[in-house]
């Protein structure tokens, strides 16, 4: 089955827990904090695997958890890291945030992207023991993991892209001219997956050729198989549009021609106006000379190259082929898209803040704009300190902190901060 579109939630692991712990040794009636730190979350990775050409693996499996880290032990003892969980995604596959709709990364001309990071583990409390404080029964917890439900989809990466109706002769040209071998069948729709060759010009260079299922009349519009394939062209550099001539199907090539083309244009006007090379198939048939040479005519008036082969026999292929190499060498590369995903940020004038009873008498207060106060103050000064004082009573700390029962000589804990309470 071929799968080229998947929604996915990917969860980083979360950080391991500190542990509160204590030396104790023989002869030592009683040591100090040892507490070792959490380990932290494994990543959620994206890895290209060259060998895959779809997303079939995510249609049942749609949740992926990376391993959390192993919580902190006693004799300063720091938890195990938790594994980076290695998502394997075919090259081309594209990462959209679900939520905004904006795109992460594209996996085209890079191996490997870290998508969710994992949460820090906590620390133990051999970081939190001060002169006054020389057994503190609290550590910190883990951070939770990066989240995100993210839609994949699957865009193939080929310089040049076959169009046409169904069996007009694309996947036997794709299998006479690379290693491909495309299932070839004289009825119609036999091709249900895009297929990549390789085509080789001489030593050092060689393109990617992409045989795209079927575009029939009102694919772009979902109707029949060929609309959820057309995006596998939307990065090939140059058209290959194949139009069987041999009239034996009793079918007239020019409307045949300008009927894969509306629908091209319909799905993206940019693609219809993509470079293309015209090809007439099936001249070892032809028994009317008359229609492919009307068609010939056509074509050329309209500007497109044209070139008639046969691919069952060969003749007139290498003639294509070398004239695909010369405009692939005029054209741009391969396209890549910029992600336009911004992580969301913190809201600037967030004061929001949380307090933590960590052992009976100490009191930890955590918020983001904290770690930016406490980074703008210097705490010898005393018209600073002041001012520090000031902006935690104007938030609503020391409010908060009353409600919470806080006593006279409390502990408050501010990150690096300590300080004794008075009321
Ligand atoms: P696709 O649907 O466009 O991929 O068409 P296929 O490559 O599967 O070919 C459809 C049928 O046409 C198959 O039976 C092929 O063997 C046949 N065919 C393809 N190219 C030629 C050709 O140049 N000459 C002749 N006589 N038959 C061809
Ligand atoms: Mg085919």
């Amino acid at each position: 089955m071929f799968v080229d579109v998947a929604k996915v939630r990917f969860t980083a692991g979360r950080g391991g827990d500190g542990a509160v712990a204590f030396h104790r040794e023989k002869y030592i009636a009683s040591g100090g904090p040892d507490g070792g730190d959490g380990g932290k979350g494994g990543d959620i990775v994206l890895v290209v695997d060259n060998h895959m050409s779809t997303l079939v693996e995510f249609r049942y499996k749609r949740k992926f958890v990376a391993q959390n880290g192993d919580n902190g032990a006693g004799k300063r003892c720091s938890g195990r890291d938790g594994k980076d969980l290695e998502i394997r995604v075919p090259r081309g596959t594209l990462v959209y945030d679900e939520e905004s709709g904006a795109l992460v990364v594209d996996m085209s001309n890079i191996d490997r992207f870290v998508l969710c990071k994992g949460g820090r583990g906590g620390w133990g409390n051999q970081h939190f023991a001060t002169p006054t404080r020389q057994a503190p029964r609290f550590a910190k917890p883990g951070l939770d993991g990066e989240s995100m439900y993210v839609r994949l989809e699957l865009k193939l990466l080929a310089d040049v892209g076959l169009a046409g109706f169904p069996n007009v002769g694309k996947s036997t040209l794709l299998s006479v001219v690379s290693a491909a071998r495309p299932k070839i069948a004289n009825y119609h729709f036999t091709t249900l997956v895009p297929n990549l060759g390789v085509v080789r010009v001489d030593e050092e260079y060689s393109y990617v050729m992409a045989d795209i299922p079927g575009i029939i009349e009102g694919a772009s519009e979902g109707a029949g198989l060929g609309h959820q394939f057309l995006r596998h062209i939307d990065r090939c550099r140059l058209l290959v549009h194949i139009v069987d001539v041999s009239g034996c199907e009793g079918r007239d090539p020019i409307e045949d021609f300008n009927a894969i083309n509306e629908e091209l244009s319909r799905y993206n006007e940019e693609l219809a106006s993509r470079p293309q090379i015209v090809v007439g198939n099936k001249v070892d048939l032809v028994y009317d000379r008359e229609i492919a040479d009307k068609f010939a005519e056509y074509i050329k008036e309209q500007g497109y190259p044209y070139y008639e082969m046969s691919a069952a026999t060969r003749q007139g292929v290498d003639e294509l082929l070398n004239r695909i190499a010369e405009e692939l060498s005029k054209l741009p590369p391969i396209q890549v898209y910029e992600p336009d995903y911004v992580a969301p940020e913190v809201v600037r004038d967030d004061y929001s803040f949380t307090i933590t009873r960590l052992d009976g008498d100490v009191y930890q207060v955590e918020g983001d704009w904290l770690i930016r106060a406490l980074g703008s103050v210097n705490f010898d000064d005393y018209e600073s300190r002041l001012y520090f004082e000031r902006l935690l009573r104007q938030h609503g700390v020391f409010d908060a902190l009353e409600e919470r029962g806080v006593q006279e000589n409390d502990t408050i804990i501010i990150y690096d901060l300590e300080f004794e309470y008075v009321k």
